[in-house]
């Protein structure tokens, strides 16, 4: 395990300058398992329909939290005058000890459903005050053999774009299968209601959609992979999307 990518101290040390330096607010929104959990909003949240992006909801997933960050420090003009809603990581005793799930054994992304889980209770209240335009779930997986994604609400053509822009670093992952549903090129648009996640709990990307967020992405590397590959192809798909929603921002 790669030592530093674990680092939750490091990690936010590294978030508090950049948010310092930029003039935003690092955020405490929870304290969980003993770690505190934050969020950065930029200032044009307040007047426009925000872009949310969130990493490190599972703790073994570290290209996720590298490349939220690496994003960030490299696009400091973008997030000054766009608006962005940013979780660095909601997951920071999993990420501590590169497991999957919190401290008692929870899958933190199925705990969207109701308030019981005090992340997700946590992210809920900090995102329904805002209105939302689009949302990156930033994850791994260890089964992957590249990088694919999740996409809810067309137009088809964004995932394509995304997929497209990050593989310049790792090819998608051809399988007709992923996780046990259809995939084509990489992507996966399974049809979703309330209903199908009362039993098993409800993901983020999944919340996100039901509460009106008209763009939902879910997107994964995989984790055999080189850490440092793993991590520009995780900023690569986040530009892209920037990139997309910047200039899809008149469109209503
Ligand atoms: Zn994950």
């Amino acid at each position: 395990m790669h030592r530093s990518s674990h680092d939750y101290t490091h990690l936010i040390g590294r978030w508090r300058v950049l948010a310092s330096s930029l003039g935003l607010r690092l955020s405490l929104i929870a304290k969980v398992d003993g770690y505190p959990i934050y969020c950065v909003k930029s200032a044009r949240l307040r007047s426009a329909p925000g872009v949310y992006l969130s990493a490190g909801i599972h703790g073994d997933e570290p290209a996720s939290t590298e490349g939220l960050l690496a994003w960030a420090e490299g696009n400091p003009v973008c997030l000054r005058e766009m608006p962005f809603l940013i979780f660095p990581c909601l997951n920071p005793w999993g990420l501590v000890r590169n497991k999957r799930s919190d401290a008692s054994g929870n899958d933190v992304n199925r705990t969207f459903q109701g308030d019981e889980h005090p992340t997700s209770a946590a992210v809920r209240r900090v995102a329904e005050a805002h209105r939302l335009a689009a949302a990156m779930l930033l994850h791994e997986d260890y089964d992957a053999h590249g990088i694919y994604l999740y996409e809810q609400r067309q137009p088809s053509l964004f995932g394509e774009l995304i997929l497209q822009a990050a593989e310049t670093f790792i090819p998608r992952d051809t399988r007709t299968r992923v996780d046990g549903r259809k995939a084509r090129e990489g992507i996966l648009r399974p049809r979703l209601s309330a209903k199908l996640f009362e039993k098993g709990g409800c993901p983020e990307a999944v919340w996100l959609h039901l509460r009106g967020c008209r763009r939902t992405v879910t997107f994964e590397t995989p984790s055999e992979m080189s850490l440092e590959a793993r991590t520009l192809a995780q900023v690569a798909a986040i530009e892209r999307l920037v990139d997309l929603q910047r200039q899809g921002a008149d469109e209503g």
